[in-house]
């Protein structure tokens, strides 16, 4: 999958979080899980998203990537392995062939981190003092893994 396609999905998808928010807020930091066996370079992928946030709604936000291991299971070994991305996608003992990905190709935000900006100005309740790095945990899918 090619970095820039990857990265404009993954803006119109906070894109659609952000602007159903009840309150403006100002984004942060965007954490993301990203699969090794999904091929996607993290470091295209900053840069990907550092050009493509500029002018927009997500300027000056961080993107934070942490990179999931290609893990697979072997039935007939009952046993979790990491198979050589590229040179073998086979069980490294009994040599079957790599059939049950059980990591690796995720491709998801995995929260968000944003301030709020004016937050609780209008709020009956004066609970939230500090709204400022406020996190939220989101659970939103750019491609659903097919395990
Ligand atoms: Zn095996």
């Amino acid at each position: 999958m090619h970095e820039t396609d990857m990265t404009k999905a993954l803006i119109l998808t906070v894109r659609e979080w952000y602007e159903s928010q009840p309150q403006p807020l100002q984004i942060d930091t965007v954490h993301l899980v990203v699969g090794k066996f999904t091929c996607v370079e993290p470091a295209s992928l900053e840069f990907a998203f550092a050009a493509q946030t500029q002018q927009t709604f997500l300027q000056g936000a961080t993107l934070a990537i942490r990179e999931t291991p290609l893990i697979a299971y072997c039935h007939t070994c009952r046993a979790n392995y990491r198979p050589e991305i590229g040179l073998r996608y086979a069980c490294p003992t009994c040599n079957s062939p790599m059939d049950d990905i059980r990591s690796g190709r995720e491709l998801k935000i995995e929260r968000i981190e944003y301030s709020q900006q004016d937050a609780a100005r209008d709020a009956p309740d004066a609970l939230h003092d500090s709204p400022q790095a406020t996190q939220n945990k989101t659970a939103l899918t750019l491609v659903p893994s097919q395990s």
